[in-house]
């Protein structure tokens, strides 16, 4: 059997990981700023996940949701305390489409509505309702297209206001536009959407997935911008790379037996992936670290002059190339080891571990200089 063909590989194979690197199968070493897509949250092969994973793997590494689980209510517990979101309740998941998934069921149960808002360049995942509110007809099959989805351009509050109405279940909006390219809500935008919310009956929902998980220096993007969801969704760094995904739900949400459900999320040892992550949150600190060396990164990236400038927040930033470096991604791989990650047309998206040092982060700005200004440097 071969397998079904459907992804652009780099040239190279990770092996190992430690921190902010990886070694292919050559030995060459990578900085890691790409972090598997935004996945890598306290770094590769971090020591205490790893022992805190060894240890739940001798005693069980799963049962169904038909038992109790008291990793589950430590998980919850921790994550209210650490995301200042103690009052919510949580589901817990495997993925951010599911995630997503769950949300905009959970909001369309509430409402007994089913019209979605969406914005134009979104990204939401691939599932039948996650792939129906991204704004991308290229991944959206006729299956997924009977959904009643309004897409509203970001930061247009003209066009939202004549898109939301009684019928409207709910908004998701990602907390900051990931596969778009980076490109952050205005915090007045997203607090008139709340507003209009709460006027028309629907609920809002923060798309947290990419943006959460203290990657812009708080635990999510959106408690920069003074809003405060009836629906978070998270995934991605929750496990560091053990697939683990979270529905916040406002209390007010009442759930009932049989509401949601899923066979593998919240695992034994995905609660176990998920409570060292926190952990290692706190006790590094790594929220003041991704304000820190992100705020570093984007005042040195400014400085390079940018045809876009230099969009993001904390260690979620992303910069348009210019158009006479259109292989520089590649080249960053090819000839410093430095893996980024990209958005369509020619965005170089940074989403590091949030433990970076600035070390690290000199090491790409040098490498940023040299590929920018080859003949200075020389
Ligand atoms: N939401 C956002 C904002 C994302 O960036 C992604 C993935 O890139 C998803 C949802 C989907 O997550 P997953 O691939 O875990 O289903």
């Amino acid at each position: 059997m071969n397998l079904f063909n459907v992804y652009s590989l780099l040239p190279f194979e990770p092996v190992k990981g430690e921190g902010s690197w990886i070694w292919d199968s050559a030995g060459n070493k990578y900085l890691d700023l790409y972090g598997g897509h935004a996945v890598i949250s306290i770094g590769h092969q971090h020591r205490y996940q790893v022992q805190a994973l060894k240890e739940q793997l001798d005693k069980l590494t799963f049962y169904s949701n038909s038992v109790q689980n008291h990793l589950q209510e430590k998980l919850a517990e921790k994550l209210g305390k650490v995301s200042g979101y103690d009052t919510y309740n949580l589901f817990l998941t495997n993925s951010g489409a599911e995630s997503n998934e769950n949300a905009l069921k959970l909001a369309s149960f509430v409402t007994g509505r089913k019209k979605i808002i969406s914005f134009k360049k979104s990204f939401h995942g691939r599932t039948s309702g996650a792939v129906a509110i991204t704004d991308n007809p290229k991944i959206n099959s006729p299956f997924n297209q009977d959904h009643e989805v309004v897409f509203v351009p970001l930061n247009d509050m003209e066009a939202f206001d004549s898109a939301i109405d009684s019928q409207t279940a709910a908004v998701i909006i990602e907390g900051i536009q990931g596969v778009a390219g980076i490109h952050v809500p205005k915090s007045s935008f997203l607090q008139h959407i709340e507003r209009k919310c709460k006027e028309n009956g629907a609920l809002l929902i923060l798309d947290e997935v990419q943006s959460g998980y203290g990657r812009t220096g708080k635990f999510f993007a959106h408690q920069f911008l003074g809003v405060q969801p009836d629906i978070i969704t998270t995934a991605k760094g929750m496990g560091n790379g053990f697939p683990i995904g979270g529905v916040l739900i406002h209390p007010d949400i009442k759930p009932w037996p049989g509401m949601l459900g899923t066979t593998f999320g919240g695992s034994h040892l995905a609660c176990v992936a998920a409570l060292a992550v926190l952990d290692v949150i706190e006790r590094q600190n790594l929220m003041l670290n991704a304000q820190t060396i992100g705020h570093y990164l984007m005042e040195q990236l400014t400085a390079m002059n940018f045809p876009g400038g230099v969009r993001g927040m904390g260690l979620m930033i992303g910069f348009d190339v210019p158009e006479d470096k259109p292989n520089l991604r590649n080249e960053l791989i090819s000839k410093h080891k430095i893996l980024t990650g990209e958005a369509k047309p020619n965005v170089i998206r940074l989403l590091p571990s949030l433990a970076l040092s600035k070390q690290e982060a000199d090491i790409f700005l040098q490498a940023m200089v040299q590929q920018l200004n080859p003949v200075a440097v020389a």
